[in-house]
Parts: structure tokens; sequence; C-alpha cells
């Protein structure tokens, strides 16, 4: 009957959901085992001057090391995320990079500024600012050479708090980047209220190019007109290098210049006194 086919339905959701459950709650154990058993690493993806080539910085990126592969986070990120346990992994990552801009600033006499990824949940926590303020003093860090990294959608979620911590960050000297620009449905008057210092252009708009520039070049001369940093995020060939130089575009990153690198390689390829390195090669 139609009545048996419904509760036949109702069994199979329920087993459904309790199996997807089943599933969340075995990946928040692991993660929750990563952070012990030192699993997570960060590769580091440079931010080149497209004009000249220079190192203005770079982002961080998280990578899961698990049974020997790497795990993206584009896998774990949604589950942390989801389940609250993005809180301590977020704070794992702005604690590393905050360590290792004072090795830099020791070991090379650098201003590289690294860029840290926050999640919506991470960002809506009320210890964020008191943490990285903590992080920043602990270690050394002049605020301007740390970022903060914030999706367009994760800000339009709760916009008023939203803006105040901006304030916050902002006026502590903090760099705060919006993440994937323009795939959000921010109302473009917002932005001119929004405390932030910089704009990433979506990839999604950079390999359009140059064929398809309508969304980029809107983009560039609203960034300009409000006197916001703006990097293209995804470049990966010339023809789009091109494009983005002409329209006074300055902050590149994509895989033309380089993938995400472990902090070694980084180092050795950006972060070598040039002499040095023509030498060892
Ligand atoms: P995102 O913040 O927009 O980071 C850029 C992503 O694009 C990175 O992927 C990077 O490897 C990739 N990418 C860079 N250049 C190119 C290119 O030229 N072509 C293509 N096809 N891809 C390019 P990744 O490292 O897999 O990270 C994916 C997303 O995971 C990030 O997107 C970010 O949303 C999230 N994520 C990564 N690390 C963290 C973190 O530490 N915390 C949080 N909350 N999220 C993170
Ligand atoms: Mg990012
Ligand atoms: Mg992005
Ligand atoms: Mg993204």
């Amino acid at each position: 009957s139609a009545k048996a086919a419904g509760s036949n339905q109702w069994a199979f959701f329920k087993q459904q959901m309790t199996e997807k459950a089943a599933v969340m709650l075995r990946t928040e154990a692991s993660l929750h085992d990563a952070i012990l058993n030192n699993e997570f690493l960060l590769h580091f993806q440079p931010k080149l001057d497209i004009r000249t080539g220079e190192l203005l910085g770079c982002e961080a990126l998280i990578r899961w090391q698990r049974d020997g592969r790497l795990i993206s986070p584009m896998t774990f990120i949604p589950v942390a995320e989801e389940t609250g346990i993005i809180i301590p992994i977020g704070r794992w990552v702005l604690e590393q990079s905050c360590k290792v801009l004072n090795r830099w600033q020791k070991q090379y006499q650098t201003s590289t500024i690294i860029a840290c990824n926050v999640s919506s949940k991470q960002f809506n926590s009320a210890s964020l600012v008191p943490d990285i303020k903590r992080l920043a003093m602990r270690y050394q860090i002049d605020p301007g050479l740390l970022e903060i990294e914030i999706t367009e959608t994760s800000l339009m979620n709760d916009i008023e708090p939203a803006i105040d911590k901006l304030h916050q960050l902002k006026s502590a000297g903090f760099g705060i980047a919006v993440d994937d620009f323009g795939t959000g449905y921010s109302s473009l008057s917002y932005l001119r209220h929004l405390p932030i210092t910089t704009l990433k252009i979506d990839r999604a708009f950079i390999s359009d190019l140059p064929e398809d520039s309508a969304i980029a070049s809107t983009i560039l001369m609203l960034g300009q007109q409000l006197g916001l940093n703006i990097v293209a995020e995804g470049i990966e060939n010339e023809a789009q290098e091109s494009w983005l130089k002409a329209h006074g575009c300055i902050i590149g990153q994509g895989f033309y210049y380089s993938k995400p690198l472990p902090v070694e390689e980084f180092e050795q390829r950006y972060l070598v006194p040039a002499a040095q390195r023509v030498s060892s090669e």
C-alpha cells in the first residue's frame, strides 16, 4: 500500500541520514586526531606583482597528510565547518602562519605577507579577534604582514556583526581580503561600508579571460574606485596575465606562476636572496 511504501521510504531515508551522520562523526573524530597527531601542514602559493614578478605575499593553504596521502581541503574543510572542529583547525592555521612569519622575518628580513583563510564559523566565533591579536603579540608579527581571507558569502551571511569584527581587525592593522569575490550576492553599494583592504577576483572570472571580461573589468574598476588592492586568483596562462596587466591589475596568483608549495620549497624559490639563488643553480 501507499502507506507501506511511504514508511519504507522513511526507513530508507532514516538509514541514509544515519549513515551520513556516522561518516561525519568518523571524519570529525579523525580530524580531531589529526590535530593531536600533527597531520596538518600548510602549503604556500605566491602572490606576485604582475608587472615585475616581485614577490608580494602568499596564501597559506591547508593539507591533511593521512596514510602518506595529501588530502585536499575541499574534502575535509566542509565537514570541519559543519561539525565545528574548524575552530581549532583554523586556530592552528593562524598560529602556524605566525610562527612562519616570525621565522621569515629573522631568517630573510622579508616583509612577505601571509594570507590565511578563515571560514564562516571561525569568523563568527567570539574568540577570533582576541586570538589573532594574541598570536601577533606572541610571535611579534607586524599586523600588516598577516592578512585574513574571508569569502564574500560568509561575510554577507550576517553583515552587521561582520562589519563590527572587520573594523576591529582593520583598526589593529591586519589586512582583510574578500575571497572568491563576484560569486556571492553582495550588493555593490555595501562594499563601500566594509572595512577591507583587498578584493580577490574569483578564479571563475579569470578563466573567462580574455574573451569574456565583463565581470573582471567591473570588479577591477570598482576596487580601484574604492582604493582596494585587487588580486586576480587562478591565473593559468599568459593571455590572462596580459589582459590583467593591461587593465591595471597589480597582484596575481595562480598555477601560471606557481602551485602551492611546501614551505621549504617556497623559501628556496622565493625567499633566498637573488644572488645566492643564481649561484646555487
Ligand atoms: P581559496 O581560498 O579560494 O584558495 C585558492 C584555491 O585555488 C587553492 O585550492 C589553490 O590551490 C587553487 N588555485 C590556485 N591557483 C590556481 C589555478 O591557477 N588554477 C586552479 N585550477 N586552481 C588554483 P586548495 O588549496 O585546494 O584550497 C581550496 C579551498 O579550500 C580554498 O579556496 C579555501 O576555501 C579552502 N581552504 C584551504 N585552506 C584553508 C584553511 O586553512 N582554512 C579554511 N577555512 N579554508 C581553507
Ligand atoms: Mg583564499
Ligand atoms: Mg579564492
Ligand atoms: Mg575558493
